[in-house]
């Protein structure tokens, strides 16, 4: 059967209904041919391999398939299609100056992204297109040609919504209250899809009605927010505090973070009612020591492992990142969802993150 034929059966399951052996079984099989297929046709990614000690591509679990590290994509663009086969190349944000990751997709690779965010979201705003507030400005996604990751971001969530409006000014970023009012006086009856970056929705909605003292009211808001808690980490605002504020000055109780980076988009983790991000179907999680890659056992911090089903254009399909995070539980979150959940706690520091490198190169066979 082809890698295709196994992912479109995946489609066929529940999200989050298979027990995390349920769907060991049917991903790994995918992950496997995915290792073979990358070691194929991308010449890079089979060199990698080759140095392994271990000879087997086929791995018993999802904990023995071989990972990359995520850095590599920002030095190296590592593709397993042909260049006529590529669609698009997607880039991750970054600062000036910062090293970008480069993305090759081709047609598969793109579609099944795209049906497995409609998927996942679906689980949790249902099948209808809700009127929909986007906090960022709308020049944001205006110059079609030089996207930002932001701009993309905001236009694959577009599809949930109806009615789009940006509710920040594009020349300082405040609040363009007209249009704000006239969306609620219309909309705010009903369920209602809000979606920003996460520092977004802190610093120019949660902060600035705090800071002006006016209040909005959406109680059947749904807020869908992502982009990492670098900078509220740094000012000290952890999720219980960001959704509290936020239901304080918007009585807003629905809120879904959800993690996911340029290297395996699709395949994300949103959060459930109790804060917890749940693997779906499509991908899994592993936790594993930053000092010598074991993995961790649940409840303690280490650097978080992702494994996708969707990369079938580019080695991206078991991937270390350089997030801490915790694995919380198997099959038994409250909220009943199956599968692993897990939680990010930030960043690895970059000191660390070399001494990680140099722990590799002493182990080195
Ligand atoms: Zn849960």
């Amino acid at each position: 059967m082809s890698i295709q034929a196994l992912i479109d059966e995946l489609y066929l399951e529940p999200v989050y209904g298979l027990s995390q052996q349920e769907k060991d079984q049917k991903i790994l099989p995918i992950i496997n041919a995915l290792t073979l297929k990358h070691e194929e046709c991308c010449e890079a990614y089979g060199n990698i391999l080759k140095v392994r000690n271990d000879s087997s591509r086929i791995a018993d679990n999802i904990a023995d398939v071989p990972f990359l590290p995520v850095r590599l994509f920002k030095t190296n663009l590592l593709s397993s299609v042909r260049e006529s086969e590529q669609l698009k190349v997607l880039t991750s944000s970054g600062t000036t100056g910062q090293q970008v990751s480069r993305i090759v997709l081709d047609k598969d690779t793109s579609v099944y992204q795209t049906k497995t965010v409609v998927k996942i979201m679906q689980h949790f705003l249902g099948k209808d297109r809700l009127p929909m507030l986007i906090i960022d400005h709308p020049n944001v996604v205006k110059n079609r040609q030089s996207f930002s990751a932001r701009g993309a971001g905001i236009l694959g969530m577009s599809n949930f919504g109806r009615s789009h409006t940006y509710i920040l000014n594009d020349d300082d970023m405040g609040i363009d209250w007209e249009k704000l009012v006239s969306f609620l006086e219309k909309y705010s009856g009903g369920p209602v899809l809000l979606f920003g970056f996460t520092f977004m929705v802190w610093k120019y909605l949660i902060q600035a009605l705090e800071k002006t003292g006016r209040r909005i009211n959406i109680p059947n808001g749904i807020l869908i927010h992502s982009g990492g808690w670098k900078k509220l980490v740094e000012e000290a605002v952890d999720n219980e505090t960001f959704k509290s504020r936020l239901k304080a000055a918007t009585g807003i109780n629905k809120v879904h973070n959800f993690y996911g980076m340029v290297e395996q988009v699709g395949s994300i983790f949103v959060e459930c009612e109790h804060g917890h991000l749940h693997a779906p179907i499509f991908s899994d999680v592993i936790i594993r020591n930053p000092l010598d890659w074991s993995e961790m056992p649940a409840n303690e911090q280490g650097l978080v492992q992702v494994v996708s089903c969707l990369p079938l254009s580019y080695p991206g399909h078991s991937l270390l990142t350089e997030d801490l995070g915790v694995l919380l539980g198997e099959d038994d979150c409250p909220c009943g969802k199956k599968g692993r959940y897990f939680s990010v706690s930030g960043r690895l520091p970059k000191s660390e993150a070399r001494g990680c490198s140099d722990t590799f190169q002493e182990n080195r066979p």
